[in-house]
């Protein structure tokens, strides 16, 4: 199997494991930018997330337009992903989900979205909400097209998550795994904050930047890695175990990051 179909392989496995999950139901998806052109990404058409296969994974330009084999209706919102990738050179990687348990946090602010578990780290401290009415004024709330797109990638930043309002959210990761993992652990931290916050009566303690710093800091590709395996095995994917897919600073070669 070629690296390229090893690559697409990994995004059908991602799919299902984001499905598997509860981050995506019939709608919200996961792309992976090109690495052989990183001006392309990599995108199933317009398909349930656990109904995916290999030969609905299309390739984009930026702009959203297809490259090539053409599969059939695209994504409406496939302009999420190109605006992130054109922005952010690092991101190898994005998911956009209506993660159920985040979705509450992105229609109030008296309640902050902060993670409350180590293995929520990689969310950060600093997450912000985009409303699209600020600048679209009144829409479907969906991401149609290239300038909704790039005003996301704004309030995105530099950062891993930007909630979108009455709407759900973006992820954007330096690999898949890495990505899938962040989602996955966005979604479990919404469902315990929740009930942390009803506990405590409005009161909690959640992670510190230093403590995030800490733990984001100190994350190998070993985590990506164990965490992959468990759930390529738990929706009977192939597991691939490898680093080629984890951006720059990884190479095959280089087994560092397990
Ligand atoms: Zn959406």
């Amino acid at each position: 199997m070629t690296d390229l179909s090893q690559i697409k392989d990994d995004l059908v496995t991602a799919n299902r494991v984001l499905a598997y999950h509860h981050v995506v139901d019939s709608f919200g998806h996961v792309s992976m930018r090109n690495p052989e052109n990183p001006n392309h990404f990599f995108l199933s058409r317009a398909r349930a997330p656990n109904c995916v296969e290999i030969g609905d994974i299309t390739e984009f330009t930026h702009e959203g337009k297809t490259v090539g084999h053409e599969p059939g209706k695209p994504y409406s919102e496939r302009f999420i992903h190109g605006a992130v990738y054109e922005a952010r050179p690092d991101v190898m990687a994005v998911v956009h989900n209506h993660s159920p348990n985040v979705v509450p946090f992105t229609v109030q602010s008296r309640r902050k979205f902060r993670p409350i578990m180590h293995m929520c780290a990689p969310i950060g401290t600093d997450i912000p909400t985009w409303d699209i009415a600020n600048k679209f004024g009144a829409t479907n709330l969906l991401v149609t097209n290239m300038d909704m797109g790039r005003d996301l990638a704004k309030t995105l930043g530099p950062r891993t998550v930007a909630l979108m309002r009455g709407h759900g959210s973006v992820v954007a990761g330096k690999s898949l795994r890495d990505v899938v993992f962040t989602s996955i652990y966005m979604e479990i931290n919404a469902e315990m904050l929740i009930k942390a916050y009803q506990l405590g009566d409005g009161d909690i303690v959640p992670m510190s930047d230093e403590e995030v710093a800490a733990n984001t800091k100190g994350r190998a590709g070993f985590t990506y890695e164990r965490g992959w395996e468990n759930w390529c095995r738990l929706v009977n994917r192939p597991y691939y175990p490898s680093t080629w897919e984890m951006g720059p600073g990884f190479s095959k070669t280089d087994k560092s990051g397990l």
